[in-house]
């Protein structure tokens, strides 16, 4: 059995962090569309160049660049029996496309994994990233708000939230509940 996940929350609810735990723990590939562009800013190629700067100020990238992106990593061997996508879909569009990418089941589940405000902004400034600027994540907060926060509608039925104040162990617990009773 496949199993097709995406994870939404907002920047610093401990996605990334949520995502690599589930991903070993059920075995399927951690797809993260921000590791994948900071990865190719680091190469320094083509898309590496196009995105850097759309990266730094928190802006989004456009759809069609994502698209490509995540066209050739679905297509790979691993992902085959299933992924969990980080960071994608972030708009409508994008949730439009990967609907029809995965016609006709099209997702499993989407995870949202929820903080308060004060939560955010706090772990956001701990880490050390170049776009965590301030500004930067005012616009990535904005623009989750705008964008992607509407794609919980999306997803309505087959949307599980969870709630992501609480240490990491206890979120990876509560994300494997819904999981399990997914797969039961
Ligand atoms: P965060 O969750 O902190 O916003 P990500 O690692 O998911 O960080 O993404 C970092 C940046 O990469 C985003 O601010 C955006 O510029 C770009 N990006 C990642 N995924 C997408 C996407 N699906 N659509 C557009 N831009 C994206």
């Amino acid at each position: 059995m496949t199993l097709r996940l995406i994870i939404l929350g907002r920047q610093g609810a401990g996605k990334g962090t949520q995502s690599i735990r589930i991903s070993s723990r059920y075995g399927i590939p951690h797809i993260s569309t921000g590791d994948m562009l900071r990865a190719a800013v680091v190469e320094g190629n083509e898309l590496g160049i196009r995105a850097k700067a759309i990266m730094d100020a928190g802006d989004l990238v456009p759809d069609d660049l994502m698209m490509s992106i995540v066209t050739e990593r679905l297509s790979a061997d691993d992902a085959q029996g299933g992924f969990l996508l980080d960071g994608f879909p972030r708009t409508a569009a994008q949730a439009t496309w990967l609907d029809t990418t995965l016609a006709p089941g099209g997702i499993d589940m989407a995870l949202t994994i929820e903080v308060p405000d004060e939560v955010v902004i706090e772990r956001m400034l701990a880490r050390k990233r170049p776009d965590d600027t301030e500004d930067a994540i005012r616009r990535r907060l904005d623009l989750y708000e705008e964008q992607t926060k509407p794609l919980l509608s999306h997803y309505a039925e087959r949307v599980a939230t969870i709630d992501g104040h609480a240490a990491e162990d206890t979120v990876e617990g509560r994300v494997a509940e819904v999981i399990d009773a997914y797969l039961a």
